[in-house]
């Protein structure tokens, strides 16, 4: 019987059929007969434990390999020419054949960012989601390699009740809410042990009771023991999200009374949002302009598939904002945490090709601030006070909604569903420690609560749950223009991205080989960094720190050791002078 698990062709079933190999029972007596030592139920988590980002988990049991998610993180600060991070592979290498089916629970980045580099790097296995999902994957494939979504092998889940054998998986979805259309949590079981895993989710309640919308009960019901792996990015807020339709009536009034143009600065991943504004301004006989190159695609794709409905004109292109008063026009951008090259930042300080600001505008910031970005919000807080009299955010008015649930809706679910085992997971370790916390206060067991790191196995078998210490690799494995790169084999595109976009400079000195002195004053070139002529002092500066560096060589350092030191020393100064970092290239004269 364990060999038909073998197959690498997922089953489809639907709601209704039979299924001959549900019965656990019997499948266990044959492993149980067949071999001495049952198989286990691995749960590996590939990243999103330690991050918020780069989701992706796997689930082995026996020969049998699926994936949860593959996201993408994006870089912090520090990264150089890095655009995003992936999860690391490592561990399937040579295991290709035995995985027996990728889910991916949305559409967000974080979910699917990565799909299209790992699903060729692990011999395209197959792919199952939701319509908006697999629409979103396959048009990110196409953009990595043109000509390769149509290799794409895909289980579109067609209704919440269909059911999946993979391998010796069964798996199950249910109904979540999310900031994204067709968001699925799924149930995986196993003879040891039933997963649940809601992707990411949001609480949405009832006006009048309180009670959430989405029911999530029926989950308490699945074969025992049971796994809760939970996104507990809102384990740190204790904020009640308003309701849709109080969002909904919010949008509307700032719309409609809005003396000039409206302006709304969103996530491109907040779809259902997007929708809704495209509808109102419709409704209002308003057009709408959407600005950012995630924003069109997510809306296109959205549109295609019916998810958005609206009059075709509706839309209208940016060029094109001028033919109509600015009382009749609604801007839907990106770039509400002052991200660089979105929208929102070119129309302020004047690089859109098109757009300005207007004092009379109406800007909207619709969008919860990603912690760390707190400074740069607030900088464009005030470039858009600066520029505009009507800027309208969420100190003010309620004018976002998080896709994330908060402690009260983690309670709840932990409440509800029953688990015996907890596993907080998709967000930074401390939201997992606090959701940890969370769990014991409302008496939770606490050796069945697991707070695992990136790449740590967690293990169960018939006797129960736990963490191991195995680890398997979990390090970064970055992606820049060129390709993906797990080690510095690259150097030489992420130099060139660096000089685009922080420049160069170089530093000559000159050094009397006997005597090791310095020869005359350091030279200095700057190539797209500073103009020199405006920072005398900097560059001064500069000229001392490699006068003091090259004494040094007294002390016997090599030429190599002198000139990293130039470079680090150097680019610290300069970036914390001007906060760029540009390629900093020594070079030593020896007379
Ligand atoms: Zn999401």
């Amino acid at each position: 019987m364990i060999t038909k698990y073998k197959s690498n062709k997922p089953r489809h079933f639907h709601h209704g059929h039979k299924n001959k190999n549900h019965d656990h029972k019997n499948g266990e007596q044959n492993q149980i007969n067949h071999n001495s030592k049952e198989p286990r139920l691995r749960i590996i988590p590939l990243g999103g434990c330690e991050e918020v980002g780069r989701n992706m988990t796997l689930y082995e049991y026996g020969q049998d390999i699926i994936i949860l998610d593959m996201g993408l993180e994006f870089p912090s600060e520090d990264m150089f020419g890095i655009d995003y991070i992936i999860p690391n592979t490592d561990y399937l290498k040579g295991k290709e054949d035995r995985i027996r089916g990728v889910i991916l629970s949305h559409g967000h980045l974080d979910h699917i960012g990565a799909a299209a580099i790992l699903l060729e790097k692990l011999g395209n296995p197959t792919v199952i989601g939701r319509n908006m999902t697999l629409a979103m994957v396959k048009h990110r494939v196409e953009d990595y390699k043109k000509g390769t979504s149509k290799k794409l092998k895909t289980i579109l889940i067609k209704n919440i009740t269909d059911r999946l054998q993979l391998g010796a998986f069964q798996v199950s979805f249910f109904q979540v809410e999310h900031s994204i259309m067709d968001a699925v949590g799924v149930a995986i079981s196993t003879p040891v042990a039933t997963v649940i895993h809601p992707g990411d989710w949001t609480m949405e309640r009832n006006k009048q009771t309180g009670e959430p919308v989405v029911d999530y009960s029926h989950l308490a019901n699945l074969p025992r023991p049971s796994v809760l792996m939970l996104e507990s990015l809102g384990a740190i807020s204790t904020k009640q999200s308003p309701t849709s339709e109080d969002l909904r009536a919010n949008l509307d009034q700032i719309i409609s009374s809005a003396p000039g143009r409206v302006i709304i600065g969103t996530f491109a991943s907040q779809v259902e949002r997007v929708g809704w504004i495209i509808q109102i301004s419709e409704r209002l006989g308003k057009k709408v302009s959407l600005e950012g190159y995630s924003m069109k695609m997510n809306v296109e794709i959205a549109m295609t598939l019916g998810y958005i409905k609206c009059h075709k004109d509706t839309i209208i292109k940016s060029e094109q904002i001028g033919n109509y008063p600015d009382n009749k026009i609604v801007i839907i951008g990106t770039g509400a945490q002052g991200e660089e090259n979105a929208a929102l930042s070119r129309m302020l300080d004047g690089s859109h090709r098109s757009l300005r600001i207007h004092k009379t505008d109406t800007i909207i910031l619709s969008s919860s601030i990603i912690p760390g970005n707190e400074s740069t919000i607030q900088r464009l807080k005030d470039n858009l006070y600066r520029q505009c009299n009507n800027v309208i955010h969420g100190g003010l008015m309620d004018v976002h909604i998080s896709g994330h649930g908060n402690r009260d809706d983690i309670a709840y679910l932990l409440k509800t569903i029953k688990p015996d085992y907890f596993i907080p997971v998709y967000g930074w370790h401390f939201m997992l420690k606090e959701a940890e916390k969370l769990a014991k206060e409302i008496g939770f067991k606490p050796e069945n609560i697991f707070v695992a790191d990136n790449g740590q196995v967690i293990d169960f078998d018939r006797s129960g749950g736990r963490l191991s210490t195995e680890k398997v690799p979990s390090s970064y494995v970055f992606v820049d223009g060129s390709g993906v790169t797990d080690s510095s084999n690259d150097v030489v595109l992420r130099d060139r991205k660096m000089m685009s976009e922080d420049g160069m400079i170089v530093v000559i000195t000159t050094i009397d080989v006997k005597s090791g002195n310095l020869i005359g004053s350091p030279d200095i070139i700057s190539r797209g960094f500073v103009y020199m002529k405006e920072h005398k002092d900097m560059i001064q500066k500069v000229r001392d720190k490699l006068r003091s560096i090259v004494r040094e060589r007294a002390a016997g350092h090599d030429d190599d050791y002198i000139k990293n030191k130039m470079r680090h020393e150097i680019g610290q100064y300069l970036f914390q002078e001007t906060k760029r970092r540009p390629m900093v290239l020594p070079v030593i004269i020896k007379v």
